[in-house]
């Protein structure tokens, strides 16, 4: 109930720019729908995070996001890694907690990201299943919040160490949170904007991104569904063209797949085991 006064009143405090942004953008696509029907258009297809006057960020620049990641010199990296996947749950928990209202079982009944992708989750006996979004997304913090706070995967004494496993663990987090950001980016991106929170999410994004490119974290057909978001926050150096090229295969490659029955554009996830 609150958010939905919290909508109202933060709705009001807008800046014109971003309103008209928002309004022109749902008649747009609402025009759209008429005029090639509803059933040949989804939501993946009209992507309101790459308005111009959405594509704000905190202001630092590529290279104080690139410092922001760097190791310095003389600290554990397991440590430095750490830090960062603590924060990035920390934000992106915040940022979802904000719009999870939004987030339901019918609205949302699959974990869905950019491009029409659908990520699935492996249930206890190693199944994978297609579970709506906010069961997906409680798994995954659920399962994020366990492990950042078991002392034998995330010491904190003096004189415990980090598992041979801890870089594994913390790819399988930060892909994660990746399908959390982009489930927001897809699917919600609308209820962030009128939350006054978009920069807040295309910052948490740039951190994110940042930290994946400085370690490779995540693998490219993970992310390439918010490859456009980065070229245009300008995350991605010196690439933009070959990134935008390669994102027009990708998203024919995508439209291949989702005529195939056995979509292969679907990334899997498991619940009860770690991926090492
Ligand atoms: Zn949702």
């Amino acid at each position: 109930m609150w958010l939905g006064r919290a909508v109202g009143k933060i709705k009001t405090d807008l800046t014109f720019d971003l309103e008209q942004t928002v309004t022109c953008f749902c008649s747009r696509k609402a025009r759209r729908k008429e005029r090639e029907g509803a059933e040949n258009t989804t939501s993946g297809d009209s992507k309101l995070y790459l308005e111009a006057p959405v594509l704000e960020r905190k202001l630092l620049s590529e290279l104080d996001m690139r410092m922001l990641v760097d190791l310095p010199a003389g600290l554990d990296y397991n440590e430095w890694l750490a830090s960062h996947t603590m924060a990035l749950f920390d934000h992106v928990n915040l940022v979802y907690g904000t719009v999870s209202e939004f987030c339901t079982t019918t609205g949302c009944p699959d974990m869905t990201g950019p491009s029409q992708r659908t990520y699935l989750w492996f249930d206890e006996k190693g199944k994978k299943t297609r579970v709506a979004a906010p069961q997906y997304i409680d798994y995954v913090m659920t399962f994020i919040q366990k492990t950042i706070s078991d002392e034998n995967i995330f010491p904190t004494k003096y004189a415990n160490e980090f598992p041979s496993s801890f870089e594994s663990i913390v790819r399988k987090i930060i892909r994660l949170l990746f399908h959390v950001v982009a489930h927001l980016y897809a699917a919600h991106f609308k209820e962030v904007v009128l939350l006054g929170l978009h920069s807040h999410l295309n910052l948490t994004f740039a951190h994110l991104t940042a930290l994946h490119h400085r370690f490779s974290l995540i693998e490219p057909k993970e992310t390439e569904v918010l490859r456009d978001l980065e070229v245009a926050l300008r995350l991605t150096e010196d690439s933009s063209q070959e990134s935008t090229s390669n994102l027009g295969e990708q998203q024919t490659d995508t439209t291949i797949d989702n005529t195939d029955s056995d979509s292969k554009n679907q990334v899997e996830e498991s619940a009860g085991k770690l991926h090492i």
